[in-house]
């Protein structure tokens, strides 16, 4: 399967669709998800194109894991969490929805289950999130 340089999250990094971003260094961004399964739902991607697990580099796994690590521990410190989940999807008959790489990190609570899929999140809550875990990576 070929790389579809029209892709959501590639018109995101070329900054021709808003998004709400958290962080970024020169090799991932990370920003919010717009249909939030829980408070603090975020993609960490690479910049480079890929479409999944199943293309990427080493290099390019290698730094999307890394900035993945650095957000769970910011998204645990932000909503006080006692867990996180992080999911990956590839292609369709594996829930793959957008074909560039990306990598969900979704902060758990003990006994809250995650809000069904599909529903668009509110998005000033989703901006206090942001807000809530760039200051836990600056902290
Ligand atoms: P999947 O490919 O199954 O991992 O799902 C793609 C994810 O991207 C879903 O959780 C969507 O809510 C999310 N998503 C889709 N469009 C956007 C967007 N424009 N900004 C942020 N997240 C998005």
């Amino acid at each position: 399967m070929d790389y579809d340089p029209d892709n959501i999250f590639a018109k995101i990094l070329r900054g021709e669709i808003p998004s709400t971003r958290v962080y970024e260094d020169d090799e991932t961004l990370v920003f919010m998800d717009i249909m939030p399964r829980v408070d603090g739902h975020l993609l960490v991607i690479p910049k480079t194109p890929c479409r999944n697990l199943l293309d990427a580099s080493e290099g390019q796994l290698s730094a999307v894991i890394a900035t993945t690590q650095k957000m769970a521990r910011a998204v645990m410190k932000a909503f006080d969490a006692q867990g996180v989940t992080v999911q990956q999807f590839n292609e369709s008959a594996g829930g793959q929805e957008v074909y560039h790489l990306h990598f969900h990190v979704l902060p758990r609570h003990d006994g809250v289950k995650p809000r069904a899929p599909g529903q668009m999140g509110d998005m000033d809550a989703i901006a206090t999130h942001a807000e809530k875990i760039r200051a836990a990576l600056e902290g």
